[in-house]
């Protein structure tokens, strides 16, 4: 079985592996997937076994009691299987187990002291045994590259790359982590050969935020999905609000597979729309950022009795706002404007906080 999930991470795009955040019981763990196995799209199955929760007290997993149901399982499941691991006792129990791949959580691929031992483990067991490296939950890209180094180097020889977004405070256009896409295709450029699947039910957080994601990882051509289906996510005792059941993957695969229908058309508005929602706050994120250091100014300017606008200083930021506008294509009068306003706005807090000073703004003295 192994083996199947080495040729369809070759051969088989895209690559679709669906399944439970956690095995809770053994009745949801067989109704689960043998409701996924009857997808055709869907190439294998996705299992918690051991969850890293985020605090402490909540469903930590069944461990030991669900790698029995699951070699029961395998008696009679046609699809590969994978779980995840974060240390070298969980691989081999695994392996033990007879599971076809593992994948390496957020949490455990940020940890260079984790991944050795772990990844050593592996190898000695099976170096062909396909691996899955998730980025880890920092927006670093070095982290990331050292992860995938740190399995090549073990003698790992199938490596593929899960993308799950990034952690981000305050959290964008609601999503539980941040798109990120430049890090997913930076990653891609320094590893053009790796498979890339995304992992929207983590990067979403929620069922309704699903789609756009995962067109737009079609847009990005990823290679496939990995994506958490419960039999009554209601009742799931993890990520209750992001798993779907089968029905619904069959629909969200449905529209993931199909070309330039109305629907599908439709379905990408709301991603893009999406976009334009992250960008936005970010934005807004960026400007209060930009007003606050203007206030920190304003005070030095004050202590030191510095005029409050600076010709020199303000020529010098006009012509950059004109070389970003040149360089990224821009059109150069909606750019000036913009840079207008901006700086006015700097100047009006500025004078607002040092009022004792005045100020020439657009020829008025304030
Ligand atoms: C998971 O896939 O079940 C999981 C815990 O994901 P991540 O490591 O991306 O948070
Ligand atoms: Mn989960």
């Amino acid at each position: 079985m192994s083996s199947d999930l080495i040729y369809n991470l070759k051969h088989t795009r895209p690559l679709i592996i669906a399944g439970p955040c956690s095995i809770e019981s053994r009745e949801q763990l067989f109704s689960t997937a043998r409701a996924l196995q009857e997808i055709k799209q869907v190439q294998a199955l996705r299992v918690g076994v051991w969850k890293p929760r985020t605090q402490p007290g909540m469903f930590e997993g069944l461990g030991e009691e669900a790698l029995l149901w699951l070699r029961e399982l395998k008696q009679e499941f046609a699809l590969p299987i994978l779980t995840e691991v974060a240390n070298r006792e969980q691989a081999e129990m695994a392996l033990d187990a007879g599971l076809d791949g593992l994948w390496i959580g957020a949490r455990t691929s940020v940890n260079p002291f984790a991944l050795e031992p772990l990844f050593a483990t592996i190898a000695t067991r099976n170096s062909q045994l396909p691996v899955f490296i998730k980025n880890p939950l920092a927006a670093d890209l070095q982290l990331w590259i050292g992860a995938v180094l740190r399995a090549k180097k073990a003698g790992l020889q199938n490596l593929a790359l899960i993308y799950r977004g990034v952690a981000c405070y305050p959290k964008y256009a609601n999503l539980r982590a941040e798109p990120n896409w430049d890090l997913a295709l930076e990653m891609r450029v320094n590893f053009p050969d790796l498979p890339m699947l995304l992992d929207p039910s983590h990067m979403a957080g929620k069922c309704e935020l699903l789609l756009p994601l995962i067109f737009a990882s079609k847009n990005y051509q990823l290679d496939g999905l990995i994506i958490e289906s419960h039999i009554d996510p209601k009742q799931a005792l993890t990520d209750k609000a992001q798993q779907v059941s089968p029905t619904q993957l069959t629909e969200l695969l449905d529209y993931y597979l199909h070309e330039n229908s109305s629907v599908v058309e439709k379905a990408m508005l709301e991603n893009y729309r999406l976009l334009i929602d992250v960008l936005d706050q970010r934005l807004a994120d960026i400007l209060a950022q930009r007003m606050q250091i203007v206030e920190q100014i304003a005070q030095i300017k004050k202590r030191q009795n510095i005029p409050l606008l600076q010709e020199k200083r303000y020529a010098q930021i006009r012509e950059k706002w004109h070389t970003y506008a040149e360089g990224k294509n821009m059109d150069l009068d909606f750019f000036q404007a913009l840079f207008e306003l901006i700086h006015q706005e700097s100047l009006q807090r500025q004078a607002g906080l040092t009022h004792n000073y005045s100020v020439i703004i657009k020829g008025q003295n304030l």
